[in-house]
């Protein structure tokens, strides 16, 4: 029998990322669930808007990009650094985005996700990302705190860069359920 699930960052694990984040102490506790919040709604608005101008097709991600003047360029590799795994990395300033076909084969295989629905998943996160270099701002500055504190005195002012990702997580959720309205995605089959 197929499970249903959802194996990219979903709402609770978003919340652990921003929990993870060296910045998350700085945060008042009674105001944590607020920015959450905020930033995880910011993802959901822009995918909604965003999946509205979409060609529903196989590759509407790529297409998207693309459209944008981004470019995507693949590499045949896996690319691991430490404990972690990248399957992508977008660079802002020349607006490209890398992708590691064999890091994202190894993810399909393991979530039971084809290899077409999972590019379309990354890149949509990816995609959000390039939305706050070029469009929307960073989500990362959507609560700043003191970069350091003396005594009584703070100095400077910083983002929480986990806020970014919390709304990445969110527009790549809301695209994979939006698109899976649409048959754009394949259900997937479960992982053994
Ligand atoms: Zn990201």
């Amino acid at each position: 029998m197929q499970k249903e699930f959802y194996p990219f960052p979903d709402k609770a694990s978003s919340m652990q990322i921003l929990q993870r984040d060296p910045c998350y102490f700085k945060i008042p506790a009674d105001e944590v669930p607020a920015v959450f919040e905020r930033a995880w709604n910011t993802g959901l608005k822009e995918a909604n808007r965003f999946f509205s101008t979409v060609t529903p097709d196989d590759d509407f991600m790529t297409e998207a990009l693309s459209a944008r003047g981004i470019t995507v360029k693949a590499f045949d590799s896996d690319y691991v650094v430490g404990n972690t795994r990248f399957f992508c990395e977008y660079l802002s300033e020349k607006n490209i985005v890398h992708v590691y076909r064999d890091a994202i084969t190894v993810w399909a295989e393991t979530n039971g996700f084809t290899y077409r629905d999972s590019l379309n998943l990354i890149l949509a996160h990816e995609f959000f990302h390039h939305l706050e270099w070029h469009v929307i701002g960073l989500v990362s500055k959507q609560y700043l705190v003191p970069m350091l504190r003396i005594g009584r005195f703070s100095i400077g002012k910083t983002g929480i860069a986990a806020l970014s990702e919390v709304a990445a997580n969110a527009f790549a959720n809301r695209i994979y359920l939006l698109g899976t309205q649409q048959g754009l995605f394949d259900p997937p089959v479960e992982a053994v």
